[in-house]
């Protein structure tokens, strides 16, 4: 059934919505999508156009979909030039107050064509879509996403110099760490825990699991809301698969589980660590189109400096409980949690990647592989890198053309895209190759530290 837009009731809502806004000092209103190339974009309104940008849309041009990392622009079969236009339709139920920024609200939105259709090439519609798919073929996902970032110096030196997972290194940033998670909990983010990460000036936030489509958004949210705190403390944040080249990089790993009623089918089942015969092959559908999956999860010239054996990057196409160097880690849960615990964890995925793209492709893989009757291989529990080359499990490749001939050569994921959102997605990615081919990984690093 097409969706459609039913403008008075979007522009009651918002009406109400903008004075309670009102109430809480708030004048703007930003306006976020994110584009192929893993670059949120924004738009901006006064408080007052609320009602107006619900019911209507505010303009944006079609050409955004094949802008590159670098605001380079290249076209597509179906997205090109500077003709055409869209409307940008806040989500509503999203609309959030932004703590770092006063003043200042926030939501994600959808994309419309001006004949008042859902546009075809919309990656968050695409999300929505998928996750309704997987619903109707009688699975739900629940899904959270792990936020590393890079705290540094305009000139690309470390914030803090503490070692990893250190106290010291807390300590070091110790009024911007509470900034920062004060501001999260206010905008009602469920924040589970922060730390300082391996590499020099690196940290993570985990959330709790929500709505695919929510988890995405929430990338967006707490990605923003840590960018303002770091500038407010006069530092930068840098979220780049490799924001420093030949170091650790930042993963955004994808937790996922698959429930169907109340029961969650990584747990209570007869296969691998509990798994439901459903649940493993869901992951076992996942583990196979891994290759084509990360032309979307980690897309991007990057995101192979960063795919390297030993930095628990998800470089092998394996799985394995709590197997950090498995692209695939299951994670079993402590005993006695509860079924809700166990789920599995995506680590071949980074910010160059667009979160909507990511969350709705696995919830399309999911709900393809849910009845396939597929059984994973056998797990790795050990580091692959250990192993001789007969025994090794194979590295995702590398090349940022393998992964895209991978995707367009993957039906289930090729028939969720579409063909516009898929050709404009590809098309951007190879431009970026080409742009990159030459540069040094140090240039490479430079180029894209501040633009995720
Ligand atoms: N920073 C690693 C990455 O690039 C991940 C470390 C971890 O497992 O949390 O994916
Ligand atoms: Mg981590």
């Amino acid at each position: 059934m097409a969706v459609t837009l039913d403008r008075e009731a979007l522009a009651g809502t918002a009406r109400a919505a903008a004075v309670g806004l009102a109430a809480l000092d708030v004048r703007v209103v930003a306006l976020t999508w994110v584009d192929n190339a893993g670059v949120t974009r924004a738009k901006a309104i006064p408080l007052d156009r609320l009602a107006g940008a619900a019911a209507w849309g505010v303009g944006m041009s079609t050409v955004h979909d094949v802008f590159l990392v670098d605001d380079s622009i290249t076209e597509s079969e179906h997205i090109g030039g500077p003709v055409g236009d869209l409307r940008l339709h806040p989500d509503l139920d999203a609309l959030t107050v932004l703590a770092a920024q006063p003043g200042w609200a926030w939501a994600p939105v959808d994309r419309w064509t001006q004949n008042g259709e859902a546009y075809v090439a919309d990656q968050r519609q695409f999300a929505k879509r998928a996750v309704e798919r997987a619903k109707d073929a009688g699975i739900t996902m629940r899904m959270a996403f792990e936020i590393e970032w890079y705290l540094g110096n305009e000139d690309g030196t470390p914030a803090a110099a503490g070692p990893a997972y250190g106290m010291t290194r807390l300590i070091e940033v110790s009024q911007y760490a509470q900034d920062v998670l004060t501001a999260l909990t206010a905008q009602g983010v469920p924040v589970e825990q922060f730390h300082p990460e391996y590499a020099g000036g690196q940290f993570e936030i985990s959330v709790s699991h929500t709505d695919p489509v929510g988890a995405a958004d929430m990338v967006v949210l707490v990605r923003e809301t840590i960018r303002a705190v770091s500038l407010a403390h006069g530092w930068r944040a840098s979220f780049a698969p490799v924001p420093v080249a030949g170091k650790v990089g930042n993963g955004l790993h994808l937790h996922f589980s698959a429930w169907s009623g109340d029961g969650n089918l990584f747990s209570g089942g007869l296969g691998p660590y509990g798994m439901t015969g459903r649940g493993e092959s869901i992951l076992a559908g996942i583990l196979e189109r891994m290759p084509a999956l990360i032309g979307l999860t980690a897309p991007s010239v990057s995101s192979r400096l960063r795919r390297v054996p030993q930095r628990w990057a998800g470089a092998y196409q394996c799985w394995g409980l709590e197997n950090r160097e498995a692209a695939l880690r299951f994670i079993a849960g402590v005993k006695g949690a509860g079924p809700g615990a166990a789920n599995a964890e995506l680590k071949c995925c980074d910010a160059s990647a667009n979160p909507y793209l990511v969350v709705g492709a696995v919830a399309a893989v999911a709900a393809a592989s849910a009845f396939a009757e597929l059984r994973l291989p056998a797990e790795y529990q050990l580091d692959p890198s250990t192993l001789d080359g007969f025994t090794r499990p194979p590295l995702l490749p590398t090349g940022v053309e393998e992964a895209l001939t991978a995707l367009a050569g993957d039906e289930v994921l090729c028939d969720a895209l579409g063909k516009e959102l898929l050709n404009a997605h590809i098309a951007v990615h190879r431009a970026e190759a080409e742009l990159f081919a030459t540069r040094t990984d140090d240039e490479i690093a430079e180029a894209v530290r501040w633009k995720y």
